[in-house]
């Protein structure tokens, strides 16, 4: 069984284009993969050094991930920063990491650019830390996005390096997780991009209905086909997606007969539109807001998720310091 490893970032609710985008994947992946799912809270501190609710912050993520139906029980799902063997085996992939490759990282050029009174040695190292989270569990296949690849080519170049300086065949070389086909991108509201938490257009599973009808009801579209067949603009060709996502095949068929015959009622679209998000996001709204009353079941997820990650890690850490001659006296 391949070992598939997949990092989440530490803040934020969910949205549409999460859940499409990777939460679906990661649910159905989890079962026919070993999974390790972690929050990356250690990274976080690159860009936040001072995190106003770092705690909270992850329990919210926490949740919303078991609300979307990755299974404990199945998968691991852990903190980072409860697996402390994942910063020795950083500082351990440090010393062999070379500034020249470091500085060359597209993500720490825009970064630096992007926080230029905090160029810290961990912006420096935060492909170091990623191959370290995906090293220590000896990783075959890593979900990544576009941003990311360069990071996973990097954790390859790790990898073969350590295998290479201390001659041995240790560390898998870890591949990109392909969903292929199944890759769906949600667009915004806005007419036009995607959906995105810095974007300020998204649905969040956590939305109440009435939020929900008010962000589509807002939603931009235009004054209406005027031929049959007319070429749709991106704004409309935007909610057929997220229809197509959500509502029934009848549903958006019938809309689009509707558009092709000129007789189209964004109204009254939207509107279907709305009740066919609520009622797709309504189960996990409940989940989410049944799971942040249960703190006891909450703190056995994460104790167990923490102690299941810690023995792989642990493993590895102990095979890696005897490779490199850290043994017993
Ligand atoms: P982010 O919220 O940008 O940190 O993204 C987390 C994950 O959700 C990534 O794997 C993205 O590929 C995916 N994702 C984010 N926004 C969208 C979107 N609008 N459509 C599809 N996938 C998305």
């Amino acid at each position: 069984m391949e070992i598939v490893l997949s990092g989440i970032r530490s803040t934020g609710n969910l949205h549409l284009g999460n859940y499409f985008g990777a939460l679906k994947n990661f649910v159905e992946m989890q079962h026919e993969n070993k999974c390790y799912f972690f929050i990356a809270d250690y990274h976080s501190l690159t860009t936040h050094p001072t995190p106003h609710d770092l705690h909270g912050s992850v329990k919210q993520v926490f949740i919303e991930y078991l609300a979307c139906g990755l299974d404990p029980d199945v998968a691991t799902l852990y903190r980072q920063s409860d697996v402390p063997e994942t910063a020795e085996l950083y500082l351990l992939l440090n010393m062999n990491a070379y500034l020249g490759e470091l500085e060359r990282c597209t993500s720490f050029k825009e970064k630096i650019k992007q926080q230029q009174n905090n160029i810290n040695a961990g912006l420096l190292t935060y492909p170091v830390l990623m191959a370290a989270d995906i090293l220590i569990h000896k990783s075959h296949k890593v979900p990544v996005g576009k941003d990311q690849e360069q990071h996973l080519e990097m954790t390859r170049n790790f990898a073969n390096r350590f295998n290479r300086l201390y001659k041995v065949d240790y560390f898998p070389e870890p591949a990109a997780y392909n969903f292929g086909k199944d890759l769906v991108k949600i667009p915004g509201l806005d007419g036009t991009g995607k959906m995105g938490k810095t974007e300020g257009n998204g649905i969040f599973l956590i939305d109440s209905a009435e939020d929900i009808r008010k962000k589509v009801m807002r939603a931009v579209t235009d004054s209406g086909p005027v031929h049959p067949n007319q070429e749709m603009p991106e704004a409309i060709t935007n909610l057929f997606t997220i229809m197509n996502a959500v509502s029934s095949a009848d549903t958006v068929q019938f809309f689009l007969d509707k558009y092709n015959q000129c007789e189209i009622r964004y109204g009254d679209m939207k509107k279907q539109l709305a009740e066919d998000i609520i009622e797709f996001t309504s189960p996990f709204r409940e989940k989410i807001l049944d799971l942040s009353k249960n703190d006891a079941y909450l703190r056995k997820v994460v104790n167990e998720g923490a102690q299941k990650a810690r023995e792989s890690a642990a493993k590895t850490i102990k095979e890696v310091r005897e490779i490199i001659g850290f043994k017993n006296l």
